[in-house]
């Protein structure tokens, strides 16, 4: 196996495309956008969070979601038409349930990997992406969370991860800008953040580097799987041209479901919609006021991070309602009104709205390994960690697609 396809240009494709360069693959990655992380790897959340690996197939997850149907602001929204996609990943994230504990013990295992496949890489290639190695601390507004949290903690402790419970007067010590009433709060001091498509493009540049053939605005359309090779069929230029490759690797974010249909494989990634805003500090007072260690607020699910001196991201909200990528002003303004509340000295003057996919596998673990046909592989399914987790699965994969080929 010589000549590898990579569908997708997101941190999962890139990350892969480097991954597989480097043992000397001759990799080609097929992206329709015209440049790299332009979909879900644009402006996430930013948080390279091993303390968030919690899987959300957990009793509570569903109590919420049942209790947050009705409000428009709330953090989970369904859309209740029903379609054989959507029935079908909550009959199976009910269905994975029963492995809780076990993936979430796996997700910090592999967050805790991917940090250090992550960190080494940007040293080598130089890659300047406003990482801000601070910490992130869990926040929490009444008891029952936090106990709740204090469970985790030990999941993720036997998955290698220690965070520690705080007081609401160290949580003030930790990030002195932080103004609210909370009952406490879980830090963990080794967790980081940074800008997920600074680090895609530069990564893009150093796989070029290592002659990895990078082809933007190239939409696959079809591809066909045998067992000495893949014909795959894209769409540029108003053209459409078939090329043959050794093997394929499917790395194309909430696509990867149509993908695989094509390749005869099974991979129920739901497109479950995120929003963030980038509140842009334009005055010294706001730069003063905005945080410099990351939060996630367990009763919002709103995450942070501090890019850089000169900008605040927040993200969260889930939604499921199918291929919308509609920036709604009612799902952005809870995300501002926060800012408000939380930061009330950070102007809002300047920020920018963006919604994105997360690539969902109903067990929330991502899909990493080989296809039905010799010649497929998955890298993809990331779902609401994928900036976290994806050094580690470009390795795991990059590895299986080794041993198949030796
Ligand atoms: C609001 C929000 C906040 C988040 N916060 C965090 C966070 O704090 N920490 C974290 O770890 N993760 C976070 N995530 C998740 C993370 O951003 C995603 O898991 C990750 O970006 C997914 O990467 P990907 O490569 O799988 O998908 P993408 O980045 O979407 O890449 C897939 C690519 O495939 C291409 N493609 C698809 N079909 C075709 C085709 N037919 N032909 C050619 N190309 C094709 C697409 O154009 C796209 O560029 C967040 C997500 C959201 C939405």
């Amino acid at each position: 196996m010589k000549t590898i396809a990579i569908i997708g240009g997101g941190i999962t494709g890139v990350t892969t495309a480097y991954a597989l360069a480097k043992r000397g693959f001759a990799v080609t990655l097929l992206e329709r956008h015209r440049y790299a992380a332009m979909e879900t790897s644009f402006a996430n959340g930013g948080q390279l969070s091993a303390s968030n690996a919690e899987v959300w197939n957990h009793s509570s997850t569903i109590a919420k979601g049942l209790k947050w149907m009705l409000r428009s602001d709330a953090p989970l929204l369904v859309n209740p038409t029903p379609s054989w996609h959507k029935l079908s990943w909550f009959a199976e994230f009910i269905a994975a349930m029963p492995h809780y504990r076990d993936n979430t013990v796996a997700t910090a295992r592999l967050a805790l990997a991917a940090r250090e496949h992550l960190f080494q890489w940007a040293r080598d290639e130089d890659i300047a992406f406003d990482l801000k190695r601070e910490g992130i601390l869990h926040i929490y507004r009444d008891r029952a969370g936090f106990e709740h949290a204090a469970g985790v903690s030990k999941l993720l402790l036997q998955g290698g991860l220690s965070r520690r419970a705080v007081t609401p007067e160290e949580m003030r010590a930790i990030e002195p800008t932080l103004r609210g009433d909370y009952y406490g709060g879980h830090y963990t001091v080794s967790d980081s953040t940074g800008d997920i498509h600074k680090f895609t493009t530069g990564l893009a540049r150093a796989a070029q580097r290592l002659g990895a053939d990078l082809r933007f605005g190239q939409h696959v359309t079809a591809m066909r799987a045998g067992v000495d090779g893949v014909d795959i069929t894209v769409e540029a230029d108003d053209s459409g041209a078939t090329r043959r490759y050794d093997a394929v690797v499917v790395c194309a974010g909430t696509a990867s479901r149509a993908m695989a249909a094509m390749l005869g494989d099974r991979v129920n990634v739901y497109p479950v919609k995120g929003y963030s805003i980038t509140v842009h500090l334009d005055d010294a007072a706001s730069r003063a006021a905005a945080p410099t260690v990351s939060l996630l607020d367990d009763a919002t699910k709103l995450v942070t991070s501090r890019l850089g001196d000169e900008r605040f991201r927040v993200a969260g909200t889930a939604e499921f309602n199918g291929f919308n990528r509609d920036i709604r002003a009612d799902r952005i303004a809870p995300l501002v009104n926060w800012v408000q509340q939380c930061f009330p000295g950070v102007g809002t003057r300047s920020v920018t709205p963006w919604a994105g996919l997360r690539p969902m596998m109903p067990d929330l673990m991502p899909r990493v390994g080989r296809g039905r046909a010799p010649t497929v592989f998955y890298n993809t399914g990331h779902g609401h960690l994928g900036w976290t987790l994806s050094a580690a699965t470009a390795e795991i994969l990059a590895e299986t697609v080794g041993a198949a080929g030796r």
